[in-house]
C-alpha cells in the first residue's frame, strides 16, 4: 500500500477499506505519511466525501489512534457538549461551568480555531497560566475534585485528531461532513462520557450554510454517537452572525465571565449567547437524568448563573489547570492591546447582515487566529461589537471596536468590518436561534 495510490483512488471517487483508512491514519500520527500526502487526502476527501463506512472507520480509526478514558470510577452520569464551529461561540465556556454546578459530571476535550471560526482551547489558554495539555491522571483527577475538567487534543488523547485539525485549519478542509464527524466523534468518545449533546449551527457563518446540510451532519453525528452507546441530541442552532458581543480569545473569555456573574446577558447584546447555552445546558441536565424535561433544564441552568455557582464553578475550573484566578476575578483591569478603534456607520438604517465570515477572518487577521500551523495567537487581538444584527444606526454611530498590535492592518481591517456590516432601510426579518433538534428518533421541531 502506499499513500499516493490510497490519496489516488479517493481523489478519483473510489472507496477505502477499513485497514487502508486505519493505515492512512496511524501513518500520519507516527509521521510516516508527512503533511502534504494528508493535505491532498483531505482534499481529495473534500472534493468526493466517504461513505457512511468510510466516515464510521475514518472516526473509529482516529479514535482508537490514542488512549480512550474510563470514567467508571466517577459517580453519575457524565455530558459534555461540542459545537460544529461559529465565530463569537464561546458557549462551551459558560456551559460547563453551569452544567457542572448543577451536578452533572463534564469532561470536555476541545479545539482550537479551525478556518474562519474561533476554539475553545485557544480562548481557555488566554487565560495566564491556564494548561489544556493535562496528563490522562490529571484529567481524571481534575474531573473527579470539581466535576468538570477542559483539555484538548494530546499525543495521548485523540492524537489524530490533533494533528489533522491543525492541518485541516489551514489547508481550506473544514467544511466537510465526514471529515468534522470524524474529528468531532473521535473527540467525544475518547473522553469518557456516557451522553453528549451537540450544537451543528448553520447561517452565513457555519461550515454547514443550509439547515439541510446541518440536518444532514447531525444525523450523522447523532448515529455515530448512539452507535458507540452515547445518547446524543444534535440541536441545529443559528450563526447568521457572531453570538454574543465578543470576537477574540481573550474578549471572549471577558464576555463569559460577565454571564456568569449575570453582569450580561439579559436583555443586551449577550442575550443570544445565553439562550443557546441555556438550551444546550438543559438537554445535557435532562440526559444527565437532573431533571425530566429540557425546559425544566433551562429553568436549573438559570438557576446556576443567578445563585453564583456556576461563576464559582469556573473559578474552581481555573485553579485546577493552573490559571490565574486573579486574572478572572479581576477581569474588567484587562490589559488592552497596543491599539483599539473604531468602525463607524457610514449611513443610517437598521443592520440588516454582519458577515460572519468575514468578521472571524478579520479577528484572525488582528492576531486572533493562525494562517499557517506555526503562527502565534495574540491572545487579547479581536473585536467587539456595538451593533447587532436588527438594531437600528444613524451615520457616525461605533459598529465594532477592533483590538490589535498590529499597526500596519489597522485600515484595512476597519475598511473590512465596515463592509461586513450590511445597512438596509427596514428592519431585517426575525430569524430563530434554534432551529430543530435531531435525536434518535430522527428531526423534531423546536418550540
Ligand atoms: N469541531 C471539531 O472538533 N472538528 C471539526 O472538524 C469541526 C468542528
Amino acid at each position: 500500500m502506499t499513500a499516493g495510490e490510497l490519496i489516488k483512488r479517493k481523489r478519483d471517487g473510489g472507496s477505502l477499506r477499513e485497514d487502508e483508512l486505519r493505515w492512512l491514519v496511524n501513518g500520519y500520527v507516527r509521521g510516516s505519511i508527512p503533511d502534504y500526502q494528508m493535505s491532498a487526502f483531505l482534499m481529495a476527501c473534500y472534493f468526493r466525501g466517504m461513505n457512511e463506512e468510510e466516515t464510521l472507520t475514518f472516526t473509529k480509526s482516529m479514535l482508537y489512534s490514542g488512549d480512550i478514558v474510563d470514567l467508571s470510577e466517577i459517580p453519575g452520569i457524565k455530558v459534555d457538549k461540542h459545537s460544529t464551529g461559529g465565530v463569537g461561540d464561546k458557549v462551551s465556556l459558560i456551559l460547563g461551568p453551569v452544567v457542572a454546578a448543577c451536578g452533572v459530571p463534564v469532561p470536555m476535550i476541545t479545539g482550537r480555531g479551525l478556518g474562519h471560526t474561533g476554539g475553545t482551547l485557544d480562548k481557555l489558554e488566554s487565560i495566564p497560566g491556564f494548561r489544556t495539555d493535562l496528563t490522562i491522571d490529571d484529567y481524571k483527577r481534575v474531573i473527579k475534585e470539581i466535576g468538570l475538567v477542559m483539555v484538548g487534543q494530546t499525543n495521548q488523547l485523540v492524537p489524530a485528531d490533533k494533528k489533522m485539525y491543525a492541518l485541516r485549519d489551514v489547508t481550506a478542509t473544514v467544511d466537510c461532513v465526514p471529515l468534522i464527524a470524524g474529528s468531532i466523534m473521535s473527540k467525544k468518545l475518547a473522553e469518557g462520557i456516557d451522553a453528549l449533546v451537540l450544537d451543528v449551527k448553520t447561517g452565513r457563518g457555519a461550515f454547514m450554510r443550509t439547515s439541510q446540510q446541518a440536518v444532514e451532519l447531525a444525523r450523522t453525528l447523532v448515529k455515530i454517537g448512539n452507535g458507540f452507546g452515547k445518547e446524543t441530541i444534535a440541536f441545529i442552532t443559528d450563526m447568521d452572525q457572531p453570538l454574543g458581543t465578543t470576537i477574540g480569545n481573550w474578549l471572549e473569555v471577558v464576555e463569559s465571565v460577565e454571564c456568569l456573574r449575570g453582569t450580561r446577558g439579559r436583555g443586551d447584546h449577550s442575550a443570544d449567547l445565553m439562550a443557546v447555552t441555556h438550551v444546550l445546558a438543559g438537554a445535557m441536565l435532562m440526559l444527565g437524568r437532573k431533571v425530566r424535561t429540557i425546559a425544566e433544564g433551562v429553568e436549573r441552568s438559570k438557576c446556576a448563573v443567578e445563585n453564583g455557582t456556576a461563576y464559582q464553578k469556573l473559578l474552581q475550573l481555573v485553579e485546577a489547570q493552573g490559571g490565574s484566578l486573579f486574572a478572572v476575578e479581576n477581569i474588567e483591569n484587562y490589559s488592552l492591546p497596543r491599539h483599539t478603534f473604531e468602525v463607524k456607520a457610514s449611513e443610517g438604517g437598521y443592520v440588516g447582515v454582519i458577515d460572519p465570515v468575514e468578521v472571524g477572518l478579520v479577528s484572525i487577521r488582528l492576531g486572533g487566529g493562525r494562517a499557517t500551523m506555526d503562527d502565534v495567537i495574540d491572545p487579547k487581538a479581536g473585536i467587539v461589537l456595538r451593533k447587532k444584527v436588527g438594531d437600528s444606526v444613524e451615520a457616525g454611530d461605533v459598529l465594532a471596536v477592533l483590538h490589535t498590535d498590529r499597526e500596519e492592518i489597522i485600515e484595512s481591517a476597519r475598511g473590512r468590518v465596515q463592509q461586513a456590516f450590511a445597512i438596509h432601510r427596514k428592519p431585517p426579518k426575525h430569524r430563530p436561534l434554534i432551529l430543530s433538534y435531531v435525536d434518535r428518533g430522527g428531526v423534531k421541531t423546536w418550540m
